[in-house]
């Protein structure tokens, strides 16, 4: 039995906790909700449970399809096991199909197919609300290197090609999300001199992280239902459980 540790870190939908091994740490996904900058919160009954089954599913199917990331194994309805990162402090957005925060930025409607889609770095920071940013200013800031830089582009785009794939056979558009990454400094034996450890995509893939429309009504099964009190907020996540797991 994994005995679960002092609690490390408490996030907006996340727990961190330490294991008895320093390369391994348990997330626990809570119930709460914020939107806008931590302005709005709330708590949707039963996401921490939807969300972790979810992530668990999908980093599971990523990983079949070749991009690592740092998920171990479930260990219960709210807890995965997963291997320590030291997280990147950058957002990637990957966008099919016009919405939130681009549709704002440009002013034009939510719903345009974007071909070739739309990769985006934001620098992760609450206090600016994670403003848009481009390679340079990673560089320039030494956030991450030109080769984690690349690494991660190449890895996005396969997320998405992946998940595209995956929901578009449970009637469901994958419309855009968000991924994190971070470097996993475990088993020094394995790294090469000079490596900052291995890259690995972290945080979770959920209806918190993803915007998720039915194929053909376009309703919103996703955390745009909280954001914009669209109602009905628990049974679009649950239904979104239904299709992933179900
Ligand atoms: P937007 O930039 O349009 O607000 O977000 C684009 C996509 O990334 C959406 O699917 C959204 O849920 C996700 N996303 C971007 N930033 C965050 C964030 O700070 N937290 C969460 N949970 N999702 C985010």
């Amino acid at each position: 039995m994994l005995k679960v540790g002092e609690k490390l870190y408490e996030g907006k939908a996340k727990i961190l906790y330490a294991t008895e091994d320093p390369n391994l740490v348990v997330q626990y996904f809570k119930d709460d909700a914020t939107a806008f900058n931590a302005q709005k919160r709330g708590t949707i009954l039963g996401k921490g449970a939807v969300n972790n089954q979810i992530s668990a599913r999908l980093f599971q199917w990523l990983e079949q399809a070749g991009i690592p990331t740092h998920f171990v194994q479930q260990l219960s309805e709210r807890e995965m096991l997963v291997k320590r990162l030291q997280i990147i402090p950058l957002e990637v957005t990957m966008r099919n199909i016009t919405a939130g925060g681009m549709s704002r930025m440009l002013g034009i409607d939510e719903g345009l197919v974007l071909e070739p889609p739309v990769f985006e770095w934001h620098y992760k920071s609450d206090a600016l609300g994670d403003p848009l940013i481009n390679d340079d200013h990673i560089l320039a800031l030494a956030l991450a290197t030109a080769q984690e830089l690349e690494t991660i582009r190449r890895l996005s785009s396969k997320v998405n090609d992946t998940l595209k794939t995956y929901f578009a056979a449970r009637r469901i558009d994958l419309v855009d999300f968000k991924l994190e990454f971070g470097r996993h400094p475990a088993d020094s034996s394995r790294l090469g001199a000079g490596r900052q450890g291995q890259l690995l995509l972290g945080d979770e893939i959920s209806p918190d992280t993803c915007r998720f429309w039915e194929q053909g009504t376009k309703k919103k099964l996703d955390k745009d239902r909280f954001r914009r009190d669209l109602g009905d907020v628990e049974a679009a996540y649950q239904e979104m459980l239904k299709r992933v797991v179900g």
